[in-house]
């Protein structure tokens, strides 16, 4: 229609099919799926083993330029080209998106079930609740932060007999010391592997995990954007005898649980990685991981449904996973290494997998490669670059955009002069994905208000700066048939030579690590690090995890740490003010600037 009605209007104008027929469309059996009303189906894990000799699709990113405040359009355009594909032509496709947290959907950014003619349906399905894994998260992430500070209370006000015996059934229930906790029994001196042996001392001496509370990184989490719970004291009341201190609430997706569901591979895997997650330091500077909680096997219990992906559909009946979601500046911004490799086989060979990075290239794509990609094993195939007209005017020096308040002129107008100057953006971005070498297109995402001239200069300029091609996208106002062009472009770039490279060495020092990433991808000059990276460094270091990937958690509004410069910044020093680790999710995490 036009003019395009409103997303929630569109999305309830068209009434999805069954989703038992949709799973039967693709190829999924009876028993494969597990059903949640009428519109969604978690999907079994056991496809994977029943499809291990199909050939995988082929494996695509939507990734962007840096954006405005407002989003450009990344969601949008995975699925307008997941519709394009399939219905306009006949190519078995899929997209895998990331779940919606609450915050930014009561937020002013609202939802993320894309908009226009290219969305997954329902809306209110997709952005609220779905399948309840963000809620599975956020149980797990708390069941631990209690046990961390019912620890610290019971071995500060217990002597050792109590403790012990609250403890012993534990100890004496565990058939077989598990690899984290061989490692600890080695630190204090008991060089024993069968928990039957273990003296009453030694169990004692086990048990015994003398948290230092000054360290403890662990915090509680919830889905909402509720600012009082950012600072927070625990255990006021009397029953905790004085052990109150200062804690935090952060948003349920950045817990370091919502990053190991997305780069999980399997139930087991998943199981490990949990227990490997470090919570706080010893007193003598040793790490303490959620299984010397004793707490891995709830934990992994807790998340056993929130592994399965979601499945769901487009406003035309292509098919669309939605798992996992944590955001790209905070934390590492992809959907699941599952949903991908689940969605890969039921494509099979011909069809492709359409997936998205959060934010620019420079942050969600460099980690989708980086860490992701690492994870799973998978070569993707061809980078989608997505721009809009507004954003690269923002860069061209145009006035700031703000969310919820209305577009200058520069923004409605036609302005070739800010278009020229701000594509250095799309330009740096473009090459940011030729560091990986991967082919390029340049979907260049239209709105009302571009002109043609706009839009063909965007896509010349594109064209010029080493894309494999760049084409204009009407999938908003037009569905997949809008985006017929980007589809064939991106079936033309799958089938070229791909020479794909993660950007760094794992078994170079972390400091090595930081430099790369600030250096070719973002364009400082160097970095910075402020004395307790410093210390944090060295003593994950002497931890022993230096070889992890690098999780940058940077502002996603500029290529540098300050969002207010916009274009291609250069001549900076990229200050790194702190260093945190995800040992389960398997990255170490430099935090940049404030
Ligand atoms: P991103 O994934 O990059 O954050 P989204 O795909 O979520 O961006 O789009 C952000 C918002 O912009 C959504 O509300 C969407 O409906 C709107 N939008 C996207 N493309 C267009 C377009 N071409 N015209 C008008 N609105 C659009």
């Amino acid at each position: 229609l036009s003019p395009v009605p409103s997303d929630i209007e569109i999305s309830r104008g068209q009434s999805p099919k069954a989703v038992d027929v949709l799973a039967k469309e693709i190829g999924l059996l009876a028993d494969e799926i597990e059903i949640y009303g009428q519109t969604k189906a978690k999907v079994r894990l056991s496809l994977l083993e029943r499809l291990k000799d199909q050939p995988d699709g082929k494996y695509v990113l939507v990734a962007g330029i840096t954006p405005t405040p407002l989003g450009e359009g990344k969601s949008t355009v995975t699925i307008g080209l997941v519709q394009a594909l399939t219905a306009h032509l006949n190519v078995n496709s899929f997209a895998c998106l990331r779940q919606p947290s609450q915050g930014p959907t009561f937020g002013v950014k609202g939802g993320a079930a894309g908009g226009g003619y290219a969305q997954v349906i329902p809306m209110e399905e997709f952005n609220l609740h779905l399948t309840g894994d963000i809620h599975a998260i956020t149980a797990a992430n708390n069941l631990l932060a209690a046990a961390i500070d019912a620890r610290i209370l019971h071995e500060s006000t217990q002597s050792d007999k109590a403790l012990y015996n609250r403890l012993v059934p534990v100890v004496n229930s565990v058939r077989e010391f598990s690899s984290i906790q061989l490692a600890r029994l080695k630190r204090l001196g008991i060089n024993k592997t069968d928990p039957g042996t273990l003296t009453a001392d030694e169990i004692s001496k086990f048990v015994r995990l003398d948290i230092d509370p000054s360290t403890i990184t662990w915090q509680r989490v919830l889905d909402t954007n509720d600012r009082f719970l950012r600072k927070i004291t625990v255990g006021q009341a009397n029953t905790e005898k004085g052990f109150f201190r200062q804690a935090q609430f952060d948003i349920a997706v950045a817990s370091e649980i919502m990053a190991i569901l997305a780069l999980t591979t399997s139930l087991a895997d998943m199981k490990e990685r949990l227990g490997k997650m470090v919570v706080a330091n010893d007193k003598n500077g040793q790490p303490v991981t959620a299984e010397d909680l004793g707490v891995t096997g709830a934990l992994a219990v807790l998340m056993k449904d929130a592994i399965k992906p979601t499945l769901m559909q487009t406003l035309e009946g292509t098919p669309v996973f939605v798992h996992a979601g944590p955001f790209a500046n905070i934390a590492h911004g992809n959907s699941s290494v599952l949903a991908d490799k689940i969605a890969l086989k039921l494509v099979g060979e011909g069809g492709f997998v359409v997936t998205e990075a959060g934010f620019g290239a420079d942050i969600g794509m460099e980690k989708f490669f980086n860490i992701k990609c690492r994870a799973s094993g998978l070569v993707p195939s061809v980078v989608v670059l997505v721009a809009t007209v507004r954003a690269l005017k923002m860069h061209g020096g145009g006035p700031n955009v703000t969310a919820g308040a209305p577009l200058k002129k520069e923004y409605t107008e036609e302005n070739l002069q800010l278009v020229a100057d701000g594509c250095c953006n799309l330009q740096k971005q473009i090459q940011i994905a030729q560091l990986f070498g991967v082919p390029v297109v340049v979907a260049l995402n239209v709105f009302k208000t571009d002109s043609h001239a706009e839009v063909d200069l965007v896509c010349e300029i594109a064209k010029q700066s080493g894309a494999f091609d760049a084409v204009p996208c009407n999938h908003w106002s037009a569905g997949g048939r809008g985006a017929v062009e980007l589809a064939q472009a991106v079936r033309k770039a799958a089938s070229q030579e791909n020479s794909f490279k993660y950007l760094y060495n794992l078994e170079l020092p972390i400091i090595e690590k930081i430099r790369i990433i600030a250096q070719k991808v973002y364009g400082a000059e160097d970095i910075e690090l402020s004395p307790e990276a410093q210390s944090q460094i060295s003593r994950y270091s002497k931890q022993g995890f230096g070889n992890l990937p690098i999780c940058m958690a940077k502002t996603h509004l500029s290529l540098s740490h300050q969002p207010e410069r916009k274009g291609v910044p250069t001549g900076f020093i990229l200050p790194i003010s702190d260093v945190r680790a995800s040992i389960g999710a398997g990255f170490i995490y430099p935090l940049v600037g404030t």
